[in-house]
């Protein structure tokens, strides 16, 4: 089984999450996508953070009837700040053999990564995806320098320009995809501020999320 991770502050989930991480599980024939939504940020402002708990039932109701789709709540059963590397680290330790996992981030996380704790030793924990989104200012090529440059010189293309491995030398570096993403213009903070101005959000989140934001007054 390849197991996807999905990590994401989800404050709130919407459809353009969904569209991306679904076109990633067709284009890599993952089983499963773990969403896991973080219980403290470490790397991004928590104003008008929905709980945790909201956050991740939005989740969990939303993906409940998409085969392949699961929501876990392992970084906010764990105690302190969602640091990635203690949530690759869990899920290894749930591998059976047979079983790899793909670490799926936004290109925006991606070239944050070495900032993030032991950002450079996840590389050699596991194969990353990075999703890139059409007008976006950094493409493939810039993956290439970033994992060169900054995380190990023996990345090397292998696969055109979407694949980066170090094929030669033992340097234990996980493969690198790139994955060209359909434009979704859909973000968490759009559908806060409209939530915040009392215009509707239903088309561009879950009904499950619709729902929980009018129940527990969110975003107000
Ligand atoms: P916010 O607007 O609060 O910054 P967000 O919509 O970017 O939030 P996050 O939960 O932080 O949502 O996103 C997790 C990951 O999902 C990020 O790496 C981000 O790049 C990606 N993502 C979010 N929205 C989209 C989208 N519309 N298309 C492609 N990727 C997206």
């Amino acid at each position: 089984m390849i197991q996807g991770l999905f990590g994401g502050t989800f404050n709130p989930l919407h459809r353009g999450h969904l569209t991306v991480i679904l076109h990633v599980k067709k284009a890599f024939n993952l089983d499963t996508i773990h969403l896991i939504p973080s219980a403290i940020p470490p790397h991004k402002s928590t104003t008008n953070l929905a709980p945790a708990r909201e956050r991740f039932e939005m989740v969990r109701q939303s993906v409940s009837t998409i085969k392949g789709l699961v929501a876990s709540d392992v970084e906010i059963v764990r105690k302190g700040p969602s640091f990635t590397i203690d949530t690759v680290n869990h899920f290894i330790n749930t591998l059976v053999p047979g079983d790899d996992l793909r670490l799926i981030v936004g290109s925006d996380a991606f070239f944050e990564m070495d900032t993030w704790k032991k950002g450079r030793e996840l590389f050699s924990l596991i194969s990353t995806i990075v999703m890139i989104r059409p007008g976006e200012k950094k493409q493939a090529k810039d993956v290439a320098s970033f994992l060169q440059d900054v995380i190990s010189k023996n990345y090397r293309p292998v696969n055109g320009e979407d694949l980066f491995s170090d094929p030669i030398s033992d340097s234990g570096v996980k493969p690198v995809y790139v994955c060209k993403v359909p434009e979704i213009d859909i973000s968490s903070t759009l559908i806060r501020q409209r939530v915040k101005r009392h215009l509707p959000v239903a088309p561009l989140v879950p009904q499950p999320v619709e729902e929980i934001i009018s129940q527990k007054g969110l975003y107000l």
